[in-house]
């Protein structure tokens, strides 16, 4: 079955087709299916902005469609960065910086006041038009310097035991993680379908 991912992050769709692939999913992008857009992520809920760009996408092209929308929840910054987790700090700020960012707003907090979780809400919509959601999370802290070459964004400052997020493999991290968690909902639904 062919699904076409609803984002412009590279990053993501590699991990996507990643953990979708061994069920036999075929997942493309959107600008592999030839769609050019950014839809405005208007919400203020992971699930609303992921439903918006499905929604945008499906309304294209009226295939099986899915979104992902994820960021970062740290509980010492009052869930922030959240919804905001890939614009946090403004445009111009890339994704070290934005580690760097988190870490600085949490200077002299202490160890068991920096959890925080990776959420991540995949919608999917089928050929009829149909909207499922499911969700994954997993829950770590912020860490102290960034560590690890592994994944992107905001893995190399998120600690899951003694290892930061950027120091698991491909697969290590696809098997514990707020997306492989929430794409092994999505096969489950759709194996019983
Ligand atoms: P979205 O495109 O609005 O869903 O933004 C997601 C943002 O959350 C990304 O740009 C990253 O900053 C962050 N994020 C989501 N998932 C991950 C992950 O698996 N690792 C690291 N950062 C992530």
């Amino acid at each position: 079955m062919d699904l076409i991912l609803a984002s412009n992050n590279k990053d993501k769709l590699r991990e996507v087709k990643r953990i979708l692939s061994p069920y036999g999913f075929e997942v493309k992008s959107q600008s592999e299916a030839g769609v050019h857009m950014e839809a405005d992520e208007t919400g203020t809920t992971f699930a609303e902005n992921s439903a918006i760009k499905a929604k945008a996408l499906y309304d294209i092209l009226h295939t099986p469609t899915i979104a992902d929308d994820s960021g970062l929840e740290v509980d010492a910054l009052g869930g922030e960065p959240g919804v905001y987790s890939a614009r946090y700090g403004g445009p111009e700020v890339d994704d070290i910086e934005r580690c760097y960012l988190v870490m600085e707003k949490l200077k002299g907090v202490p160890d068991e006041k920096r959890t925080a979780r990776f959420v991540c809400v995949i919608t999917y919509i089928d050929e009829s038009g149909e909207m499922t959601q499911f969700d994954g999370k997993i829950e770590g802290r912020i860490g102290y310097d960034r560590v690890g070459d592994n994944g992107f964004g905001y893995d190399p400052i998120f600690m899951v035991g003694d290892r930061s997020l950027a120091e698991f493999s491909d697969d290590e991290k696809n098997a514990v993680s707020h997306r492989g968690t929430a794409l092994r909902k999505l096969e489950e639904f759709l194996k019983n379908k």
